[in-house]
């Protein structure tokens, strides 16, 4: 019999509905994940009761979408989703279902799930709940959806991207029918929220397999993205060693955007509703990762200063996966004299120099654009050379410019 360590909290959920008589499984990605070897990020369980009566038996409980069925609940700060079994109806072009229909039957539960992978629910008291041959798809290795593919994407057109998104995260394939479907019902993506295409896509890229985002071109879903992501795909030539950058969500995407201009880019990532932080960071790493930074320290520092320290690091990591060869010596110049420069606490930011605007003002310049341009040109001086970063040194030159 297969068995799954299940967490404590999770466990003591499942007892407790067992005790009130009612059934109880873990389900869908911590079912997959745990037969994979692979930590489960979240475990989700599935249950008879009905929302009203998981909330009666436990004290601390958070309504996340009692609508849809799901009751958060809550075991030492850890929140563990607790959802009752149910029949999806038609979905809409939002997050959910129009309508759901709750049953007392955990096979009907499993059939609504997207792909064999997701659809298996275990219990230490039953083993392993697995209507659709889930685990011998994972072995093998193959993505195949619940039921008659084209009728599942057609209910909701998300799982099409989601079926890309668990290939790259597994280093799965598509299976035959699955594949076939996908093609024939992406024009259906179109009517899909942005929000909830970015986060399939978003977690495509952090994967370990980000290349995997040409499948998503070859199956012919550009267009039904957006028309700016189909000419991006296009532009790029090659995906290139873009899982060697670590995963973080800026740096995996510029790096995919790359060979955009980076308004363009920005551009892609606005109509997806990345967040702000995000798109700032693409934009930065898309402007700059071709300029080839000399192997000088004034230049370097005045590069630094333009930059946060964590995204002048994710630069550099950025221009080792992409620069020509050529760049490849200097390159590691530059980072050797970037940790000296750090090391050395030499100030690269306007807000650590000697001299302020107020100090300038008391020894009676006048606030205004004129302040900013001498301040500025002090800074310049500072970043040529770190030991001028002296008051007095400072007042001086003021003087002169
Ligand atoms: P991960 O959380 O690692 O991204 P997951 O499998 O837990 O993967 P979720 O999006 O958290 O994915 O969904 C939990 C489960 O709900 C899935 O395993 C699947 O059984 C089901 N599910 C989620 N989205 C859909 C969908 N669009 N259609 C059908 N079933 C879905
Ligand atoms: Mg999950």
């Amino acid at each position: 019999m297969v068995k799954i360590q299940i967490p404590e909290a999770a466990e003591k959920i499942m007892e407790q509905l067992n005790a009130h008589g009612f059934e109880a499984y873990a389900v869908g990605g911590c079912v997959r994940d745990s037969l994979l070897g692979r930590e489960p990020e979240d475990w989700d369980i599935t249950t008879s009761a009905k929302p009203e009566q998981v909330k009666e038996i436990f004290p601390r409980t958070v309504d996340t979408g009692i609508q849809h069925g799901t009751v958060t609940v809550l075991i030492d700060r850890m929140g563990y989703e607790v959802t009752t079994y149910r029949i999806d109806g038609e979905y809409e072009d939002g997050r959910h279902p129009r309508e759901v229909e709750f049953t007392g039957n955990l096979l009907e539960d499993l059939k609504r799930r997207d792909f064999t992978i997701n659809a298996m629910a275990y219990s230490s008291r039953e083993g392993l709940v697995d209507a659709f041959d889930g685990r011998k798809d994972l072995q093998r290795g193959v993505v195949r959806c619940v039921g008659n593919a084209m009728d599942r994407f057609r209910e909701d057109a998300l799982r099409i991207l989601r079926a890309i998104r668990f290939c790259a995260q597994l280093g799965f394939d598509m299976e035959r029918e699955t594949e076939q479907a996908i093609s024939a019902i992406a024009p259906n993506l179109a009517k899909v929220s942005k929000e909830r295409i970015q986060v399939e896509l978003t977690k495509l890229l952090l994967s370990s397999h980000p290349e995997r985002i040409t499948d998503v071109y070859e199956n012919g879903i550009g267009p039904f993205i957006s028309d700016r992501f189909e000419r991006a795909g296009k532009r790029l030539a090659a995906i290139g060693p873009v899982c060697f950058l670590p995963s973080k969500k800026h740096m995996r995407w510029a790096g995919f955007l790359r060979m955009e201009d980076y308004e363009a880019a920005a551009a892609i990532l606005r109509d997806l509703k990345l967040d702000n932080e995000t798109i700032e960071g693409v934009r930065t790493l898309v402007s700059l990762w071709k300029t080839e930074i000399p192997a000088h320290k004034p230049a370097i520092r005045k590069v630094m200063s333009g930059l946060s320290d964590e995204l002048f690091d994710d630069l550099l990591c950025f221009q080792e996966a992409f620069c020509r060869e050529e760049y490849r010596d200097q390159l590691k110049e530059v980072k050797q004299y970037s940790e000296e420069i750090k090391k050395a606490g030499d100030c690269i930011r306007l807000k650590d120099m000697a001299v302020t605007g107020r100090e300038l003002i008391e020894a009676g310049r006048k606030p205004g654009p004129k302040l900013g341009a001498l301040l500025n040109s002090l800074f310049e001086e500072v970043l040529k050379c770190p030991e001028c970063n002296d008051r007095e040194y400072l007042m001086e030159l003021a003087k002169k410019l």
